[in-house]
């Protein structure tokens, strides 16, 4: 196994793994987080129950909006996926400004400044 893991002097964390097979375990693990969030998400993007009265919705949706803007946070913030184009395959690199993770390619792209 052999993964490395180096700091550049602008700001970012790579992960990279040559294994061919790793890195197939480490696509199907990702597809299975990627999974589980999606699932998430659509649990919290069911609307609250009707029978509830005004205020109690509202303040149920704000818990759901805070709930999802943290699940989505934390899903970013994982290297499980590229923050722009979703890619699961290649390795990522994390912008230490954002915590996002980023492929190669929509890195080069996309920076915060
Ligand atoms: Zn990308």
């Amino acid at each position: 196994m052999r993964q490395e893991s180096s700091k550049l002097k602008n700001k970012q964390k790579i992960r990279i793994l040559k294994n061919p097979r790793l890195r197939k375990i480490r696509y199907e693990l990702r597809t299975l987080l990627t999974l589980e969030y999606k699932k998430r998400m659509k649990e919290l993007n069911k609307n609250p129950d009707t029978s509830l009265n005004y205020d109690e919705r509202k303040k149920k949706l704000k818990i759901i909006l805070k709930d999802r803007e943290k699940l989505k946070l934390t899903f970013h913030r994982s290297p499980i996926s590229c923050w722009v184009c979703g890619d699961r395959m290649n390795d990522l690199i994390q912008d230490l400004d954002s915590l996002f993770w980023f492929c190669v390619n929509c890195h080069q792209d996309f920076r915060f400044y």
